[in-house]
């Protein structure tokens, strides 16, 4: 932890770090219904749907790394038991029992809406407590759930029309 790194981020240190936990608990349990639907998912265009599924599989990892290390930065601990991840996430987790590419697809929009506005509230929050590092990087993440539901809607807009 850097002191100053601490102090400049703001009187709502704590509050974040709760916060980013809860996100982190969410890009875990993102990561994990992305990587077993790549696994199971069948249907028409599956090849397409499971590249990117693993695509953002491995970008939701990228956002776990991303706030592990801002929560350490900021004098916090990142969850250390996976039991946590249901109990703090936002978004809970969509079991993909039923495998076809639709169902998957429209479980994983499901899921990009909620971190879409966990990440708008994450942001507001760390700009009005002037955490400017922080701010960069919900932003950064926020673009990538942006452009998640979008790769996905337009997935669903193109098996729609195979119909
Ligand atoms: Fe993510
Ligand atoms: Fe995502
Ligand atoms: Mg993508």
């Amino acid at each position: 932890m850097g002191t100053v790194g601490r102090k400049i981020a703001g009187k709502n240190v704590d509050e974040i770090i709760n916060l980013m936990n809860k996100a982190l608990a969410d890009e875990w349990l993102a990561y994990y219904q992305y990587w077993v639907g790549a696994q199971v998912v069948k249907g028409p265009m599956r090849a397409h749907v499971e590249a990117e599924l693993k695509e953002h599989a491995e970008e939701e990892l990228k956002h776990a790394n991303m706030l592990s290390k801002r929560i350490i930065q900021l004098g916090g601990t990142p969850i250390l038991n996976p039991s946590e991840w249901v109990k703090l996430s936002n978004c809970k987790y969509d079991e993909p029992k039923d495998p076809h590419v639709m169902s998957v697809l429209k479980q994983n929009i499901k899921g990009e809406q909620c971190a879409i506005a966990v990440y708008k509230k994450l942001l507001e929050k760390v700009m009005a407590s002037q955490d400017f590092i922080s701010v960069n990087m919900v932003r950064k993440i926020m673009e990538d759930e942006v452009e998640h539901e979008d790769d996905l809607e337009a997935l669903k807009e193109d098996l729609e029309l195979t119909k």
